[in-house]
């Protein structure tokens, strides 16, 4: 995962949008076949890195970035390329910021509610991707090896925030007297009656066939894989007084050191 951050201060939704508790991350694409950032992802004009940014993220030329005022949506983050063709994930609002991302169904948002003291929300972020054809009115382009990089990016983001938020994977909440995924996407929440009527990320990424069963499987994978530790040996002995000996030597440098039995 590559992560950037370019808050952007100059969006409505960060100016106007209150703060909640993340209990989920929500997926979505934009449904654009535009996959760079700089289309949607600008520095705001004070922020102190904006040079740097710019670079990085590419200019847009036609101020249609989102980080505007009449522009009543906003993100958490946003996966795609940079100018350099790389793909990376931008951090767009804090984390506590709830987004404007899902709209509205007839039980509520994912958003989370703005007339709620900490309100639960889902984390949500947009790939930009590669494929939609407004001639075709489908997802008619776009390349196997993009959506790959992407997917593989998003998969990375989404357990990096399921650890820093302490969420699982495979769970759900209670929220609205639904029963909600902690993982899910645009789709998945206009059918629970938590988002507006969108086909996003499913769309798409059946013509992959990947589904958000196996996005939670992946996940989990890419949790696991960061949970292993690596052991070093670092001696053996018949005496055990010598290895409690040893062990108080190892123990100056690293205070965990312990003991184990084996037989040879
Ligand atoms: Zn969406």
């Amino acid at each position: 995962m590559n992560l950037i951050e370019c808050i952007m201060t100059n969006s409505s939704c960060y100016k106007r949008t209150t703060t909640g508790v993340p209990v989920g991350i929500l997926w979505h694409d934009t449904a654009a076949g535009n996959p760079d950032l700089k289309r949607y992802v600008q520095p705001s004009k004070d922020d102190p890195d904006r040079e740097k940014l710019l670079k990085l993220l590419g200019v847009n030329q036609y101020g249609n970035d989102w980080n505007n005022t009449p522009v009543e949506a906003g993100l958490n983050a946003w996966i795609g390329k940079l100018a350099d063709g790389s793909i990376a994930t931008v951090q767009a609002l804090p984390w506590n910021y709830r987004p404007w991302g899902c709209g509205k169904g007839s039980k509520g948002s994912c958003n989370g509610d703005a007339n709620v003291k900490n309100s639960p929300f889902w984390l949500q972020f947009e790939i930009c991707d590669d494929a939609w054809s407004n001639a075709k009115n489908d997802y008619a382009n776009g390349t196997k090896e993009y959506f790959d990089k992407v997917y593989k990016e998003a998969v990375e983001f989404t357990a990096f925030l399921c650890k820093m938020f302490n969420i699982d994977p495979n769970g759900s909440v209670q929220y609205n007297g639904v029963t909600v995924p902690t993982i899910l996407c645009h789709a998945d929440a206009y059918k629970l009656g938590l988002g507006s009527n969108h086909k996003d990320v499913l769309q798409w990424f059946s013509k992959y066939g990947k589904t958000m069963a196996d996005v939670r499987k992946d996940v989990t994978a890419q949790l696991n894989q960061n949970s292993t530790i690596y052991r070093v040996q670092v001696g053996a002995f018949r005496v055990k007084a010598n290895a409690e000996a040893y062990l108080k030597t190892v123990q100056k440098y690293f205070p965990d050191a312990y003991i184990t039995t084996a037989k040879k």
